[in-house]
């Protein structure tokens, strides 16, 4: 059967390596839409060869270098926002989410009101709005299935189990690129050296939030969006080899642990095949060569954002939403040189506080998430122009 199939991101890691998978077995595809940003000769080569319906970059000032690049190949162009959300209306039966950033939520919810799967990359949408997600799902029937390494992991190592008898879920970290810094130079950190990943070859903002552990952060709070798990039950292991991605742990004492080398293409095949199992072009793990896997805990004083997260997961309501979007600007600081690599977490929980009585909320709607999106964004910045806020 011939699935229609979208990819949102296409041109990113994750995106390319979706099409990696989807290319190799072309008709078992209907490629319906595709999706970009900045990157609009990557998208045209991709959209051209797989035959897209449509090709959107979300970059207005680019149409007239996709359409250029597109012409005479019969697949449409379109670009903006609006068009990005135009291109999730278009019914598909699978859709990948792997925009980066808080700007992957709306197109999300589209998607969902197919039906279908929504394979979930995009993290930040689940920290923001991880009920909304759930409950739109519900409402339309459709299925989203983790694509984060680690969760992929746990929703594997939960097939079959009932959540009742689950005792804890464990997931890894890699500790980032600078783990082995000394914690006094950390605030020296350049975006370059953040920058730079030992295990995955991923975009830049992940790689760099893997190094301050604001993506380990994010995915305790995925976690406890995706399977209903308390802050007690949650908890982050370094495991500098990223071997092992995650682990669950049962009432009995028994612990199923998911394992692989470190290839996204995994956990992308596994949502892209679900309920199936398919031969991956993955490498095959070889324990023996590899001789040893390492675990320890988390130091909190290298990694301040683990307990952010904790106290996100105990708040719920807006919380999150926040959260994600301050960590947003942070991020976009650090990157623009304007803070330090250190004073991430500190201005995420600035910016925490001062929202701190209006992330209240028994139910969460998008134009909440996003009011407070925009408001956690204006005030991480302001806060960061004032020398004086640390
Ligand atoms: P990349 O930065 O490599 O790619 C991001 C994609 O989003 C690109 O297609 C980019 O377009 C597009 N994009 C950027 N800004 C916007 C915007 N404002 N509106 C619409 N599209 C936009 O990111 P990754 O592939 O690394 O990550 C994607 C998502 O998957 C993230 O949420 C990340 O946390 C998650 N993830 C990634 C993993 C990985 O291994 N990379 C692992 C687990 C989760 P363009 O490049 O053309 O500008
Ligand atoms: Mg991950």
């Amino acid at each position: 059967m011939t699935r229609r199939l979208s990819v949102f991101g296409a041109t990113g890691s994750v995106g390319l390596q979706t099409l990696d998978l989807v290319a190799r077995e072309p008709e078992s595809y209907r490629v319906v839409a595709m999706t970009g940003a900045s990157n609009v000769a990557q998208l045209a080569a991709d959209a051209r060869r797989l035959r897209a319906q449509v090709a959107v970059t979300a970059d207005d000032a680019r149409l007239g270098d996709l359409r250029d690049a597109l012409a005479g190949s019969g697949v449409e162009a379109a670009a903006g926002r609006t068009a990005v959300l135009e291109a999730a209306d278009r019914p598909a039966d699978w859709t990948m989410s792997a925009i980066v950033g808080a700007a992957g939520l709306e197109p999300g919810l589209r998607a969902l009101r197919h039906g279908g799967t929504l394979a979930l990359a995009n993290k930040e949408s689940l920290v923001c709005a991880g009920p909304l997600l759930r409950a739109e799902a519900a409402r339309f029937g459709a299925t989203i299935l983790p694509v984060d390494s680690e969760h992929s992991a746990v929703f594997q190592a939960l097939a079959g189990e009932r959540r009742a008898d689950v005792e804890k879920v464990t997931l890894t970290a890699s500790g980032g690129g600078l783990r082995e810094w000394p914690l006094e130079r950390l605030r020296d950190a350049t975006p370059e050296e953040a920058g730079r990943h030992p295990n995955w070859d991923m975009g830049q903002r992940i790689t760099v939030d893997s190094a301050s552990m604001f993506n380990k952060a994010m995915e305790l709070i995925e976690a406890h969006a995706l399977f209903d798990l308390g802050a007690h039950e949650i908890d982050a292991v370094i495991h500098p080899q990223s071997i092992v991605h995650a682990l669950v742990q049962f009432r009995d004492g028994g612990v199923m642990a998911h394992m692989g080398m470190p290839d996204m293409r995994h956990a992308i095949g596994y949502a892209l095949h679900w309920p199936e199992r398919r031969m991956l072009p993955v490498e095959r793990l070889d324990l023996a060569a590899l001789g040893r896997l390492d675990f320890s805990a988390p130091d909190p004083a290298r990694y301040p954002a683990i307990a952010l997260a904790y106290d996100v997961i105990r708040r719920g309501g807006l919380a999150g939403a926040a959260f994600n979007a301050a960590k947003e600007a942070a991020l976009d600081l650090f990157l623009g040189r304007a803070i330090r690599f250190t004073d991430m977490a500190p201005l995420v929980e600035r910016v925490m506080t001062r929202l701190d009585p209006r992330l209240e909320a028994d139910t969460i709607g998008l134009d909440m998430v996003l009011e407070i999106d925009e408001e956690a964004r204006r005030v991480a910045r302001s806060l960061a122009e004032d020398t004086a806020w640390t």
